[in-house]
């Protein structure tokens, strides 16, 4: 087991972080000032509302917690610094690549347009890249509860920003009532425009049907795909397609993804040559951060060694939505870190 200076040491990536779920306190209250929300509430009681207990029921329990912030993320102001809060957040977490998530259309309850919403996120991110030692890029997310109506409006996005911090898809939510195969007209529209594309699937029991029509339909990476454990015929797909599975501990268990360390496909899956990744999900729902996640794998697995997290990262960089230009500088200075760090 790793002791957690040696952990805080290393050099991460972190491909899976939802913007609303991991706002600090700090930010959660100038935002609502800024609202001119009065929240009533002490530091605890703000806690209390945003994070999900231990023993959440299952993953709609969980995403509930979502609905505390969203009233505070309805201006550009308020998206913007919650960009910069979630990248600040990350750098302390000695992040150097992250890719945040946010679904725009949950942000257009006071006159933001769509694409406002998309800028004053990448504004957010780009501010923070100035003051911190990351790079920091957006995800825009569609909700799979949504209508078809509202989640065709996303793909023109890409058409309409232009900007290197925008750099893929996603569709998270409620995936047992909404499986993906319903998808595919809107996936098609996605990868009419090139868009990088990872898709939240397997995440939930019964839901492992999702993860192969996922990759199906142009997903590159995998949100959480622990079903695939279930799989046994398709992890050599999951292997040969290089297929990332952004897997998040703290989230994974709260969702009831799983409920016993022992069928936490995590370890198995690596040892077999999948390209797993660790990832927060949501930093204030979750009450962690990415330093907690490999803590919680160290103890959970006491040889998965320095090597092995590096490695993990590696498949990060390779599974990032970036070009080919900075994944060799990210390899390379990542080799490099990882050599200078002993327990
Ligand atoms: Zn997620």
């Amino acid at each position: 087991m790793l002791r957690p200076e040696t952990i805080a040491q290393m050099p991460k990536v972190e491909l899976h972080c939802h913007l609303d779920g991991s706002l600090s306190l700090s930010c959660i209250k100038t935002l609502a000032k800024n609202a001119k929300i009065n929240l009533n509430l002490t530091d605890e009681e703000i806690l209390e509302k945003a994070q999900a207990p231990e023993n959440t029921r299952n993953l709609l329990e969980y995403l509930a917690r979502f609905d505390f912030v969203l009233p505070l993320l309805q201006s550009y102001t308020n998206l913007e610094l919650a960009a910069y809060d979630v990248a600040r957040q990350a750098a302390l977490d000695n992040i150097r690549y992250i890719e945040i998530r946010f679904a725009p259309e949950q942000h257009l309850l006071q006159n933001l347009t769509l694409e406002e919403a998309v800028e004053a996120v990448v504004a957010g991110l780009s501010r923070a890249e100035e003051n911190f030692d990351i790079i920091a890029n957006a995800l825009v997310c569609g909700l799979r509860q949504s209508t078809l109506e509202k989640l065709e409006k996303l793909p023109p996005i890409f058409d309409h920003i232009n900007d290197s911090h925008l750099v893929g898809f996603d569709l998270a939510g409620d995936e047992l009532n909404y499986p993906q195969q319903k998808f595919s007209g809107l996936l098609a529209q996605v990868n009419a425009r090139n868009v990088h594309i990872t898709l939240h699937a397997g995440e939930c029991p019964h839901c492992e049907q999702n993860i192969v029509d996922s990759v199906n339909m142009g997903a590159t990476r995998i949100g959480h795909g622990i079903m695939s454990k279930n799989l046994p015929e398709y992890q050599e797909t999951l292997i040969s397609e290089k297929i990332v599975l952004e897997m998040a501990p703290s989230s994974n268990f709260q969702t009831k993804s799983v409920t016993r360390i022992e069928d936490y496909p995590f370890k198995q899956l690596y040892d077999m040559g999948v390209h797993v990744t660790l990832n927060t999900d949501n930093r204030t729902v979750s009450n962690t951060t990415l330093q907690k996640e490999y803590e919680k794998i160290s103890t959970w697995y006491p040889d998965f060694g320095i090597e092995d997290f590096e490695q993990i990262n590696h498949y990060a960089i390779d599974g990032a939505f970036i070009d080919i230009v900075e994944k060799e500088a990210l390899h390379f200075k990542f080799t490099d870190e990882y050599k200078k760090i002993s327990d």
